[in-house]
């Protein structure tokens, strides 16, 4: 199986002025790199950032949405809604959000089901705390937070897995280049188990703390098919400088 086509996706989680937004869009357009490249913005600024992605190769995604289609759920956005506003891609089941919103494998498993029957390819973010991987439970971990989120139909519906170590997130400490291969080897192992052959091709992103200065070797890892990026996506340059790395 070849390697699939890397993406390199940068969360911008709560951050930035529209201003800051659409600047940071426009910085990232020029991109020539092999790579996919995905922006993440925060909700109100979707709209004028998909406006500055326009005619480009990058793409437009949401960092969560509801698990309803529409209704009456004050302050939420759905799958469709981001559909809607250009996104192709929608980031679930951060850890920011399974610790901020008690966001449960179930329910990010029905976000989903709502974002696949939206058009929306999810990315479904797994990882441990510093308390797990010490206790050596990373893996049954992770292999336990996949066998809840992901839907049926993931692999198909061009799904993509992110694993991001809760220690490793806006910390600049990473686990180490055997870890993260390790770790990843038991993700694509879980994939197959859970997909079937389609799991082959799952693009399975690392995410924490991914710089400019570690990203290469970070990209080059077997069963790494990308990167979610935190703090180093809000700046054009670093952004760009991983996506030159993959
Ligand atoms: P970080 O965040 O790159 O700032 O560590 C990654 C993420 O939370 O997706």
């Amino acid at each position: 199986m070849p390697r699939p086509r890397p993406l390199i996706a940068g969360n911008w989680k709560m951050h930035g002025t529209l201003a800051e937004a659409q600047a940071l869009a426009c910085g990232v357009v020029a991109c020539d790199a092999a790579a996919e490249l995905l922006v993440c913005p925060p909700f109100p600024h979707l709209h004028p950032v998909a406006a500055a992605l326009a005619g480009s190769a990058v793409a437009l995604g949401g960092q969560d949405c509801h698990h309803a289609a529409k209704g009456a759920h004050t302050g939420d956005v759905s799958a469709w809604m981001l559909r809607d506003l250009g996104a192709s891609y929608v980031i679930l089941g951060h850890s920011e959000r399974r610790a901020d919103h008690a966001e449960s494998d179930a329910l990010v498993q029905a976000k989903a089901v709502a974002a696949i029957a939206a058009g929306l390819r999810p990315i479904i973010c797994v990882g441990e705390t510093l308390a797990q991987r010490e206790a050596g439970q990373a893996e049954p971990v992770v292999a336990g937070q996949l066998a809840g989120s992901l839907p049926p139909g993931f692999a198909e519906a061009g799904g993509v897995v992110a694993y991001e170590p809760v220690w490793a997130i806006g910390t600049g400490r990473t686990p180490t280049e055997a870890d993260i291969a390790a770790l990843h080897a038991s993700l694509r192992a879980e994939v197959l188990r859970l997909c079937g052959a389609q799991g082959a091709g799952l693009r399975l992103l690392y995410g924490g703390s991914v710089k400019p200065g570690n990203a290469k070797a970070i990209l080059a890892l077997a069963d790494v098919n990308g990167a979610l990026v935190g703090g180093a996506a809000l700046m054009a340059a670093d952004f760009l400088a991983i996506a030159a790395a993959a």
